[in-house]
């Protein structure tokens, strides 16, 4: 997804203002990215067509920075699909309170069942207990008594024997003895989504009443993870979902298809095996991770893909002939900006998170824009010839774009340093104090 994102919004990037036709370019970018990160078509359909909405309103038509804007926009909507705000669970007025997994085989029901007593036994010091529902593989009781071994989470378990209705009943029963104020179920479930285990499911839900019925999904499932979020939907009303193996660099995108096909909210995610990896599920998070923005692999890949090498070498081709103007200028500031933080970048560097005076390298984007405010106040000429600048034309550009003419001489100052650095660059000599390019 991030590829293909990436691609094209650096085709935006170099254009300065975008027009209709290059929206729906975006657009067509954006559809195909969402349909290879699983998403369902219908869902991606909505999407873009809220997206394009926007995006060929005056917003991005207008603006300086269109790939900003319009990752914006995709951001936002994405968020707004997702659900604005983390849903928690539905709490009973008395206890216990009652929660039920349900999902497919492998899904990961049964080690979402430790995660969530886990992490309330941490948060709430809860006291729950878990019931094994699961009673056609020995191996799934066996799976979740081991677990509740590790947490100290008592487990109640008939066996195989004994129907999964009943062992409901009698669970609960316990539960309401010993006061747990939490109860899980874990339930069994199928490779596929059939008859038998839906009949069972809702005979389980009729007798217990959960407060709340989670639809387990692993996150990698493709396409197919809309049908089956909406088969278990209509046929048991899930009161929401949780997202599993949300761990390595799985994008998310069936989460997107299952919110919006369901209208369920997605109230946590599972990001490991380990009976710790549980995670509050936030929309604005999730948002990032399908963009691909916001984690930190992403961001050294922005940094690898925004070092055009290509552009490197014409660059340093113009230095040669002392052609390098304010043109060139602009496109450098652009790509350090783009990079995004330059001290987080260097920090990622193997040794680098302690060396002094790393802070003072930061690049403020307000300079950065009141130095391209200050070059497009240039007419062209001045721009691609920068020894036109006379006293008077200074003035001119001042006024013209808002700063003193003590700043303009300071931009063109630090301009023709950086030209000066690029010849020594050229030569193959490590210039002084690159930071003072931007600084
Ligand atoms: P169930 O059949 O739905 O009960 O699924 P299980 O809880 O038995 O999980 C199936 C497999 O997925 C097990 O090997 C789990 O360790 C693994 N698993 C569950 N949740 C996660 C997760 O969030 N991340 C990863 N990487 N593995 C998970
Ligand atoms: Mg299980």
């Amino acid at each position: 997804l991030t590829d293909r994102l990436q691609q094209a919004f650096k085709g935006l990037k170099k254009k300065g203002k975008v027009t209709e036709a290059d929206v729906r370019e975006m657009m067509r970018e954006i559809r195909l990215a969402l349909l290879e990160a699983d998403v369902n078509f219908k869902v991606v359909k909505d999407f873009t067509k809220r997206v394009s909405e926007r995006a060929v309103g005056e917003e991005v038509l207008e603006s300086l920075t269109p790939d900003q804007q319009i990752i914006k926009i995709v951001n936002e909507e994405l968020t707004a699909t997702l659900g604005e705000e983390a849903v928690p669970l539905n709490k009973s007025p008395k206890i216990p309170t009652i929660v039920m997994m349900v999902g497919l085989q492998g899904a990961g029901k049964t080690t979402f069942a430790g995660k969530l007593a886990n992490f309330l036994k941490e948060n709430e010091k809860a006291r729950p207990l878990m019931i094994a529902g699961d009673v056609y593989r020995p191996a799934a009781i066996e799976q979740l008594k081991v677990i509740g071994q590790q947490l100290d989470v008592p487990v109640f378990d008939m066996g195989t024997e004994v129907s999964p209705v009943e062992i409901v009943r009698q669970g609960l029963e316990q539960a309401y003895q010993n006061k747990n104020d939490y109860v899980f179920i874990d339930t069994a479930g199928r490779l596929h989504v059939d008859e038998v285990l839906m009949d069972e499911l809702s005979q389980i839900k009729a007798l217990a009443q959960p407060n709340d019925i989670l639809l387990v999904v692993d996150a990698m499932t493709g396409q197919d993870a809309v049908n089956v979020a909406d088969s278990f939907n209509k046929q048991l009303d899930i009161t929401g979902v949780v997202v599993t193996k949300l761990d390595g660099d799985t994008r998310g995108g069936a989460a997107l298809s299952i919110r919006a096909v369901t209208g369920k909210p997605i109230k946590f995610v599972g990001t490991g095996e380990k009976l710790t990896d549980i995670e509050v599920f936030h929309p604005d998070r999730m948002a990032n991770r399908i963009l691909g923005m916001g984690d930190i692999l992403t961001l050294v890949e922005k940094a690898q893909k925004d070092y055009d090498e290509k552009k490197a070498e014409e660059l340093a081709t113009k230095m040669k002939e002392n052609t390098f103007d304010f043109n060139d200028f602009i496109e450098q500031l652009d790509q350090v900006m783009g990079m995004g933080p330059l001290e987080d970048l260097i920090k990622m560097i193997p040794g680098m998170n302690n060396v002094p005076g790393l802070d003072q390298l930061q690049i403020d984007p307000k300079d950065v824009e009141r130095k391209k405010a200050i070059i497009y106040s240039m007419t062209p000429a001045e721009r691609e010839n920068p020894d036109l600048l006379s006293p008077s034309r200074r003035r001119r550009i001042a006024a013209g774009s808002g700063n003193s003419v003590v700043e303009v001489n300071r931009m063109i100052k630090q301009f023709n340093e950086s030209r000066k650095m690029m010849q020594q660059m050229t030569k193959g000599k490590m210039p002084k104090g690159m930071d003072q390019m931007f600084g």
